[in-house]
């Protein structure tokens, strides 16, 4: 059900509503740090510019950050994250953990 005094976006990912200037596509929220933050992962298009990725830290307490990446460097990311996680498996059970 959409509410009667809801605009819809003409653009068909974005969840906002009403009047906005950057088109926005909600894709996870993750707690960090035993919940001291949420991490934000969305999908943003602003008017005037090209899709990218939108990060966002949410601390439980203080200023939220917003950092916009463009493609290549949400994947840059993406593979530095991929390979912290790795050489933390590869190094699981040794004793330099
Ligand atoms: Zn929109």
């Amino acid at each position: 059900m959409i509410a009667a005094d809801r605009v819809d976006c003409p653009v068909k990912w974005c969840d906002e509503a009403g009047a906005h200037t950057i088109h926005r596509h909600y894709l996870e929220s993750i707690p960090a740090d035993s919940g001291r933050w949420m991490l934000g992962v969305n999908v943003v298009r602003p008017h005037s510019s090209t899709t990218g990725v939108e990060l966002t830290t949410v601390p439980r307490h203080g200023r939220s950050t917003v950092v916009r990446l463009g493609t290549r460097e949400a994947e840059l990311l993406h593979e530095a994250i991929r390979e912290a996680v790795e050489r933390i498996h590869r190094r699981a059970g040794r004793d330099d953990l």
